[in-house]
């Protein structure tokens, strides 16, 4: 008897779907990687291994080089998803007697709050709505009328709406007051400039698996040297902190614990096909030539974009849903999922929204593809247009 093979995750056969049978995603992540990204991972290295130890110092050496920080900072990598990283930021750069004023414009900026909350850091909060992005005379002014602010913590891209905040124009009042900056750069870095030689931080946090298309697996650190010497004893984990692995990794090349070596591998391979596409400057054309594709074929359909394209980073664009009776979200999903592409909901309190990725290794072929089945299911659905209701 045989007996077919149940469909995996891979199956998307009614549709365009990736070398290896797998959707596209078109979400804030995990993303798309490469089949050749995905074939490093084919290796078994013990921890201690010289080939392991050397791709691992590789792999550190070239984040300092794409953050700019040759010299002045230094990249300390750790297990875990993006977040775990960005508690290590604040558990280590805080000190258990700092105050840290957080931007917040999204559900990102509400997480390092209430990473804060769980390790009893005294924070001032200060929000924009979620289509808004932080304002740095707003933060010129808080940090004049408190002298006890310690730091303070901003997101590059709030991946929430796709909002960028205006990075280097925080980092010039930050650092003109005299305080510490600590960037949530999870959804921008590799693809969005942010040099360090221009906009002073004290440490920029991302990971694995955003714009620099690795597997998901670890997030890593870009600190200034010199703040994170200061930081030491500060950490209130143990597996979270920074400064030990650090020294640790420093001293003989190893992590401290059992290393994600194949997401380090994959990383690797990874990092040197971004140097290959151009690096921050390819990634972020490629993002740009997507986004641009995906917002106008959109746009051509009747959806409206919740951002003007002037406040928009190329990484993810929020949708106002379609007023459309016939729209129904879920099977809208369910068949673009069928098509061999994946969406993601939307996470935004100020109005009722879905998000399309611009983000992993898909390109102009790819959006065009996703484009076509947006026009095709909504046809499907008998919906006429995506225009949402008026606001
Ligand atoms: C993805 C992301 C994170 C981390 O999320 P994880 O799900 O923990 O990987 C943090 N900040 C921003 C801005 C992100 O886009």
């Amino acid at each position: 008897m045989t007996s077919k093979p149940p469909a995996g995750p891979g199956d998307a056969s009614a549709g365009a779907a990736s070398p290896t049978g797998d959707p596209w995603l078109l979400t804030p992540g995990p993303l798309t990687t490469s089949p050749t990204v995905k074939q490093a991972m084919l290796h078994d290295f013990g921890s201690r291994d010289r080939g392991f130890i050397e791709v691992n110092r590789r792999m550190r050496e070239r984040l300092v080089a794409i953050a700019g920080g040759e010299g002045s900072h230094v990249c300390v990598p750790l297990q875990g998803s993006g977040t775990f990283v960005v508690e290590a930021m604040l558990g280590n750069f805080v000190p258990r007697d700092g105050k840290l004023l957080i931007l917040i414009n999204g559900a990102y900026g509400k997480r390092m709050a209430k990473i804060c909350d769980y390790y009893g850091r005294a924070t001032v909060i200060q929000e924009t709505p979620e289509d808004v992005p932080a304002d740095p005379a707003a933060l010129d002014k808080a940090l004049a009328a408190d002298p006890a602010i310690t730091h303070v913590a901003a997101v590059h891209c709030e991946t929430t709406s796709g909002v960028l905040n205006p990075m280097a124009a925080l980092a010039d009042i930050v650092a003109k007051h005299g305080r510490a900056l600590l960037i949530d750069a999870m959804s921008a870095f590799g693809a969005i400039p942010l040099d360090a030689r221009e906009v002073p931080y004290d440490a920029l946090v991302a990971s694995s698996n955003k714009c620099l298309e690795g597997s998901p697996g670890m997030g890593f650190c870009i600190a200034r040297r010199t703040a994170l010497e200061a930081a030491k004893g500060n950490s209130p984990s143990l597996s979270l902190d920074l400064h030990d692995q650090w020294v640790a990794m420093e001293k003989n090349g190893q992590w401290r614990f059992t290393p994600p070596t194949h997401c380090i591998l994959a990383f690797d391979q990874a990092l040197a096909e971004f140097e290959a596409e151009g690096g921050v400057a390819g990634r972020g054309g490629r993002y740009r030539a997507n986004c641009k594709i995906l917002v106008e074929g959109m746009r051509a359909l009747g959806f409206k974009t919740l951002l003007p394209d002037a406040l928009q980073a190329p990484i993810i664009v929020t949708f106002h849903m379609p007023s459309d009776p016939h729209f129904d979200f879920e099977v809208f999903y369910d068949s673009l999922r069928r098509k061999g592409y994946v969406i993601y909901p939307g996470k935004l309190t100020v109005a009722e929204s879905f998000r399309i990725g611009c983000i992993g290794r898909l390109g102009a072929e790819e959006m065009r593809g996703a484009l076509s089945a947006i026009k095709n299911t909504l046809a499907g659905m008998g919906v006429k247009t995506g225009v949402p209701a008026a606001a």
